[in-house]
């Protein structure tokens, strides 16, 4: 017998105990006041109760628990109860009433009940959400059932780029809808793709009340077309930037030039170009591992094509593609379009070159082969051959050439009867000079833009020096900003066939002018 009253003991002092650690209480000359649940506030207020409930939701609902201070107070002759408890919730009010035995006082005071929470705009509402890019997410802060003016501070790490905290006074919501190329407006209401990553709600908190405060996270994911083959794959063609920057800002923008270390955008219009009839991949990467992501496809032609289904990053196979429009592949979450690839078909075009080494150049093996045989490895994103004849031609000129002494080399060469025939059937005319510009004698060569006439100086040793001419000839402008006698000034496109940075890449606006 005696060991089992040991044993309620006991268990009544840890339960008191594991009360205690959870609970808060407060008193004032009257009561005592102790609500349950753990990060809880009481906070007395003359007669009054505050009580704060921060990160619960509108419908927590706990104890309440008024207890008058004993044995001065309690709460009346006929009341036997030695405290009283009630259920409370954001926005509710109680009162208490206790008397004093001797001297016949009462005293009366509220109990003001307040919770704080942040909610998302999603189904559940919670906190924590996991969304696909292209959702546009609203956080709203509550406090006692209604919406309340908050202060938030936010932290981002999208994939790809560095932490950024941005912080919104006084507002009661928060819009998730930062596009991609835009850093510094996270919460401007207007529809747009927040970037893959995780986005941390640091703290939401009451602008009248610190006590109330809340955080949440979101993870953003999504999916990316990030390179293609057999013939291309864009970076920046169609990226898109604040509105109002010139192409020139977006590349720089893109292409991290000018000191910035990471990339400000991304790819908005992706596409393989691919030749009519062939296979074509590329590469889908997915920002997720346990997320069902659907690949379709806009057209017919596209019908052969795999995966159509899954759930990681994976390279997607179109095999073989026929037609001649473009066609599209996206992938998509439960509806919702994450990325779209656009598959551009061209025919096979051939382009005829006519290489004509002038004078002492016939005696000198210029890199001419290097640059001829890359024409093909070049020109293949944009699904063009070249065909090579070569030929000699005596002419005293040079060595330094002037502008007026290149086109002298070219009439003279037209008065020749069998090369003015080739010249004619030709669609490029290389001539090989031996010697330097006049203008700028680090000058590897001149291609008409548009036209058909090339110069190379023969001691060009760049295997870009030719695919870049002939691209002049099809009307593809520089890359770069040309100084004459003095250094020129490369473009934000590190790895572009057009600028002075040794790239080889043709991007969609300029072999759109090849094709034509
Ligand atoms: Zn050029």
């Amino acid at each position: 017998m005696a060991k089992r009253t040991i044993m309620v003991v006991a268990i009544g002092m840890m339960s008191g105990m594991a009360l205690e650690a959870q609970a808060d209480s407060a008193a004032n000359s009257y009561v005592e006041m102790t609500c349950e649940g753990p990060r809880i506030t009481v906070e007395p207020n003359g007669n009054d109760f505050n009580i704060y409930a921060p990160g619960y939701p509108d419908h927590f609902r706990t104890n309440v628990t008024v207890r008058p201070l004993q044995p001065d107070w309690s709460f009346g002759g006929e009341d036997p109860n030695p405290s009283m408890t009630f259920s409370m919730k954001g926005g509710q009010t109680n009162q208490y009433k206790v008397v004093h035995y001797l001297k016949e006082q009462d005293a009366t005071g509220k109990i003001f009940f307040h919770n704080y929470c942040i909610e998302s705009s999603e189904l559940s509402k919670t906190n924590n959400i996991v969304v696909p890019t292209g959702k546009s997410v609203i956080y709203t802060a509550r406090r006692s059932g209604a919406d309340c003016k908050s202060d938030w501070t936010v932290t981002g790490t999208p994939v790809n780029r560095a932490d950024t905290t941005e912080t919104k006074e006084g507002t009661t919501k928060i819009i998730f809808n930062r596009p991609y190329w835009q850093a510094s407006t996270w919460f401007i209401p207007t529809m747009g793709t927040p970037k893959a990553g995780v986005y941390t709600i640091d703290l939401a908190v009451d602008v009248d009340n610190s006590i109330l405060k809340d955080s949440g996270k979101m993870t953003v994911f999504g999916a990316d077309f990030t390179s293609g083959t057999p013939c291309g794959f864009d970076d920046y063609t169609n990226w898109k930037s604040d509105p109002g920057t010139t192409e020139q800002q977006r590349a720089i923008d893109y292409y991290c030039y000018n000191g910035q270390n990471y990339r400000q955008g991304r790819c908005m219009w992706p596409y393989v170009s691919v030749r009519d009839s062939y296979d074509g991949f590329s590469s889908l990467v997915i920002s997720s591992s346990d997320k069902t992501i659907d690949i379709i496809s806009s057209m017919s032609q596209l019908s052969s094509y795999s995966p159509k289904t899954t759930t990681g990053s994976t390279t997607v196979k179109f095999n073989p593609y026929m037609g001649r429009t473009e066609g599209t592949l996206t992938a998509i979450y439960e509806g919702m379009p994450l990325a779209q690839l656009t598959v551009v078909p061209f025919p096979l075009q051939t382009r005829s070159v006519l290489v004509v080494y002038v004078g002492v150049a016939t005696n000198h093996i210029i890199n001419s082969s290097a640059g001829l045989s890359n024409l093909d490895n070049v020109f293949n994103q944009c699904v063009t051959k070249f065909t090579i004849s070569e030929r000699i031609f005596a002419y005293t000129g040079g060595p330094v050439w002037s502008g007026n002494a290149l086109d002298e080399v070219r009439k003279e060469a037209e008065k020749d009867r069998n090369l003015r025939r080739l010249i004619r059937n030709s669609q490029h005319v290389i001539f090989v000079i031996y010697g330097t510009d006049a203008e700028k004698a680090t000058v590897a060569g001149r291609g008409q833009c548009p036209g058909k006439h090339v110069w190379i100086y023969h001691g060009s040793t760049s295997s870009r020096t030719i695919p870049h001419e002939i691209a002049h000839n099809c009307g593809v402008g520089d890359e770069y900003q040309f100084v004459a006698n003095g250094p020129s000034i490369p473009g934000p496109d590190t790895d572009n066939l057009m600028n002075i940075l040794g790239g080889e890449q043709l991007r969609y606006k300029q072999w759109q002018k090849i094709n034509k």
